[in-house]
């Protein structure tokens, strides 16, 4: 067999079914096809119609990036017809049901891989779909992880899983300090992730295993930050386990207009006339923009606290209620209270999907309430936006101590607890208006403090597009990554 060069490769990259994992992927598919090499996203046929405008933008720029449909059997596993992404599960309880009808892409995976031109040399999948690992094995190609989560985070659950501090603790208030870091990180058993929390279940059980078998036997990880970001944690994490890339922030690929406003949905706003000239008409730095991401349920009176919260603050904002948070009785209240002739002029609400990037990179935003989901961070670190921290639930209160304690580019708006479901009545309210007012008048104001918190968030900016430009870090640990496969490949053969 003659050997490999780069250009001959072909990677095929699978996410796991929510936005969180294909947006990142698919702006890295981006970045990795600027090496020259073929890529191929696997997705489902909604989500694959969804992302369409990212093959035409990778080809304007000649990049060979295709996706590529596989059947999903939402309907077969009791889910609703067409839920093929997390962002439409309304409950927790149907999580499970989505993990096993994932498990059913493997055999059409595997019938489409025996037919593909060029044939595949390496898949990268999220870590939890585990059955690429034997889809890998079976090719003989090796499997890389993505990791859309900090190297932070990923050390400090290692911590917890070594010491099992959390197997101390009695009280949801009980308090305790992340041992053998270098920051002073404190956290209450409440904010810790359900599964470091609560006894799993089962089931969860056995996906959590199954999780970390795949994992050992990856090639390699590639995680979504930077070295600059977090030298002391990604150096941690590279110690305890096999092979670290740290290849982002993947978002700063989408350099046009249209490629930040095609990211993930369309956006429910014409961004040209509406979004961008209200943008425009606004001071330098003066704009919240708040955005919970695409999974968390917020009730209604959560809502409630958010918008009057934003209301007495005085600052403009835009403010992003995603779609399944747009109820009918959220619309009753926005239109019973006349709330959008209230704040006219210096508020605005974008009813489903906001154009995130787009709007963080624009000067006119100056603070980003944020849910804490890890790609929106490190969006508003790579933006130079600082941050009111608003976590709810799973990794996020890690990563609003990240933010708050180890970059100190962030003001907590005050939540104590993780949420346990997604039932959003049960959730409740989780701070208040005043909190939240609170809140952004620290982050905005003009003092000693906010200052530092502007310097520091534009400083990291600086860094995060120099990561990715050429002959920036994570452009050569994409390249080292490459390499590596390479390598890989080069020794099977010499082995078979
Ligand atoms: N996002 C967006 N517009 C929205 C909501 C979310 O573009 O109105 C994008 C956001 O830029 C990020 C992703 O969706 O890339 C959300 O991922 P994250 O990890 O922040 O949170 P999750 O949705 O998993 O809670």
């Amino acid at each position: 067999m003659v050997s490999l060069n780069s250009k001959e490769l072909h990677f095929l990259l699978v996410p796991w079914l929510a936005q969180s994992h294909i947006i990142p992927l698919t702006d890295f598919a981006k970045l990795l096809a600027l090496h020259g090499v073929s890529v191929s996203i696997i997705t489902t046929p909604i989500n694959a119609q969804r992302y369409k405008s990212i093959v035409t933008h990778a080809l304007k720029s000649n990049l060979k990036v295709q996706l590529i449909p596989l059947y999903f059997p939402s309907q077969e596993f009791g889910l609703p017809q067409g839920c093929e992404n997390t962002d439409t599960l309304n409950s927790l309880e149907f999580f499970k049901d989505f993990f096993l009808a994932s498990e059913m892409m493997q055999e059409p995976l595997e019938k489409l891989i025996q037919n593909l031109e060029p044939k595949p040399s390496c898949i990268i999948s999220s870590s939890l779909l585990t059955w690429t690992q034997q889809v890998a094995s079976n090719f003989k190609i090796p499997r890389y992880i993505f990791q859309t989560v900090s190297c932070f985070n990923l050390y400090c659950s290692y911590i917890l899983n070594q010491t099992k501090i959390q197997e101390t603790l009695v009280l949801d208030s009980d308090s305790f300090l992340i041992p053998n870091v270098p920051h002073k990180i404190e956290l209450t058993k409440a904010q810790l992730p359900y599964d470091s929390r609560k006894q799993s279940s089962q089931d969860v059980q056995s996906i959590i295993d199954k999780i970390k078998q795949s994992q050992d036997l990856a090639k390699g990880t590639l995680i979504h930050t930077f070295e600059e970001l977090e030298p002391w944690y990604i150096d941690a994490y590279k110690k305890v386990v096999n092979k670290v890339f740290c290849v982002g922030p993947v978002s700063l690929c989408n350099k046009e207009m249209d490629e930040m406003v095609d990211r993930g949905n369309k956006a429910s706003i014409d961004e040209h006339n509406t979004c961008l000239n209200w943008l425009d008409s606004m001071k330098p730095k003066s704009v919240i923009y708040a955005c919970f991401g695409s999974l968390c349920n917020i009730s209604f009176l959560q809502m409630k606290e958010i918008g009057l919260g934003l209301e007495s603050s005085n600052v403009p904002f835009i403010w992003i209620i995603r779609g399944l948070n747009f109820t009918p009785q959220v619309e009753k209240w926005l239109r019973d209270e006349n709330f959008e002739e209230r704040v006219k002029g210096r508020g605005m609400i974008i009813r489903g999907w906001g154009p995130q990037v787009l709007i963080l990179s624009h000067p006119s935003v100056g603070g980003f309430l944020t849910h804490c989901g890890w790609n929106s961070a490190l969006e508003g670190i790579s933006c130079g936006v600082p941050m009111i921290t608003f976590p709810m639930f799973a990794e996020q209160f890690y990563n609003e101590k990240f933010i708050v304690n180890v970059l100190r580019i962030g003001v907590r708006v005050g939540v104590e607890v993780s949420i346990d479901s997604w039932d959003e009545e049960k959730n409740g309210v989780l701070v208040n208006k005043d909190q939240v007012k609170k809140a952004i008048d620290q982050l905005m104001d003009k003092g000693l403090e906010g200052e530092e918190r502007r310097k520091s968030a534009k400083e990291l900016a600086h860094l995060s597009k120099k990561a990715i430009q050429e002959e920036g870090s994570s452009y050569l640990n994409i390249k080292i990554f490459i390499e590596d496969v390479l390598h890989v490949l080069k020794n099977k053969e010499e082995g078979s």
